[in-house]
């Protein structure tokens, strides 16, 4: 059954709820939807329904809320993925494949060696089009709701909001030979909230690494292969949801 996705499933006394906007017109323009066909209805905070489209009015349909979907029985990973800001191409595929991967928050960040500026041209049409591309990701991967993603900020804002989280903190860096990814992950199981960072194209600072390291995260290493931020950050999400989350039939562990 087709998903469709709005911000809040507001039902009225008749058990209807009315889509307008850009979900509206893909039901009616694009697939050509009417009277009688059935879809699942999603929304931000994670409900789901299973609806019926009683009818349509100019460019909004109102749809009949069958039934409640029960959320996803498996064990999710909380995963909070800090990244910094990448060229538009990769960025985009990163959110895309690890809302995919079930990630539940990108916070994009500037820092020392970032290209893209945060309060540069176009900053607000991205963010848009990253929400838009983890909408997006949620229906075609059938997730209950999809991943929140932040306004980017500085890498010291990101620090401090994450300094006092009370979770596995874990930073993907190249140069750490001592620890790796899968010792930290096998040594906190079952803690499955996880905040992972993820440097620019051209890596963190010293100075970075020693402040993101006083703010409680752990440096990791992914072993020796340099691989290019979006990949480490794809492989990031995967392995956390492999050791940690839903990465299998029936729940985890
Ligand atoms: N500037 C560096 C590479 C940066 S790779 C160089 O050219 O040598 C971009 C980001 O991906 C890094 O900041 C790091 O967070 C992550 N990364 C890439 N390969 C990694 C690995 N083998 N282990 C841990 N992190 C890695």
């Amino acid at each position: 059954m087709r998903r469709f996705f709005i911000e809040q499933i507001k039902k009225n006394a008749d058990d209807l709820c009315t889509i307008s906007g850009s979900e509206a017109r893909h039901i009616l323009k694009v697939l050509r939807m009417t009277e009688g066909d059935q879809f699942v209805l999603m929304d931000r905070t994670g409900c789901r329904y299973e609806t019926e489209i009683e009818s349509v009015a100019g460019a909004t349909v109102n749809v009949r809320l069958i039934r409640p979907l029960a959320g996803s029985a498996y064990q999710e990973a909380e995963i909070t993925l800090c990244q910094a800001l990448l060229k538009s191409g990769p960025m985009d595929y990163l959110i895309e494949k690890t809302s995919e991967l079930g990630v539940a928050a990108v916070r994009p960040f500037a820092c020392e060696r970032t290209v893209v500026k945060i309060n540069g041209d176009g900053m607000t049409n991205k963010l848009r089009r990253w929400q838009e591309i983890a909408i997006s990701a949620a229906k075609q991967s059938g997730r209950v709701a999809p991943a929140d993603i932040f306004k980017p900020v500085l890498l010291t804002e990101v620090m401090q909001e994450m300094s006092n989280a009370d979770c596995l903190k874990v930073m993907l860096w190249e140069r750490e030979d001592s620890r790796d990814l899968k010792d930290v992950l096998s040594a906190s199981a079952p803690e499955s909230r996880v905040i992972g960072m993820v440097g620019p194209e051209g890596g963190f600072s010293s100075k970075e690494v020693t402040s993101v390291v006083d703010a409680g995260f752990i440096p990791v290493s992914l072993g020796r292969r340099i691989l290019r931020a979006e990949t480490a950050a794809i492989t990031l999400t995967a392995i956390i949801q492999y050791e940690l989350g839903d990465l299998c039939i029936r729940g985890s562990r």
